[in-house]
C-alpha cells in the first residue's frame, strides 16, 4: 500500500516543538508552536538564532511534512533534521516514533526524483 502521508502521530511532533522552544526561549510569545495550513508544518520561534529580538512574533523557524527544519532569519539560515534537533537539546524521541519517521522518510525520498527540491 502506498502512504503518502505522514504516518507518525503529527501531535507529538508539536508536542516535542513545545518542549524545544520552552528551552530556547523566556518569552511567553516564542514559546508557541504555530501549525501550519496543511496540518503537517509547523512554524517556530528560531530555537537556534532566538529570531527576532525587537518581535516576539515572528516565527522564521520552519518545520516541513518532511520533517527537515529551516530558519530563515539572516545571518541564522540553520538547517537541520527534526531528529538532529532533538538532540541539539537534549530531547529524547520515543523509539517507537523514531523508526516511524525513518521509515516515512525512506519512502518519501524513494518517490521524490529529487529530495534537495522536496525539502522547502
Ligand atoms: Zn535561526
Amino acid at each position: 500500500m502506498e502512504e503518502n502521508n505522514l504516518t507518525f502521530d503529527t501531535g507529538y511532533i508539536k508536542s516535542i516543538l513545545k518542549e524545544i522552544v520552552n528551552k530556547a526561549h523566556t518569552h511567553p510569545d516564542k514559546k508557541r508552536v504555530h501549525t501550519k495550513s496543511d496540518k503537517k508544518s509547523w512554524q517556530i520561534a528560531c530555537p537556534y538564532c532566538g529570531d527576532s529580538k525587537r518581535n516576539p512574533n515572528k516565527y522564521r523557524g520552519n518545520l516541513n511534512k518532511i520533517l527537515f527544519y529551516k530558519c530563515f532569519n539572516d545571518g541564522c539560515d540553520k538547517q537541520t533534521h527534526f531528529t538532529s534537533m532533538c538532540k541539539d537539546f537534549g530531547i529524547t524521541i520515543d523509539g517507537e516514533v523514531k523508526k516511524k519517521i525513518y521509515d516515512y522518510l525512506d519512502r518519501y525520498t524513494n518517490s521524490v526524483e529529487t529530495l534537495q527540491d522536496e525539502l522547502m
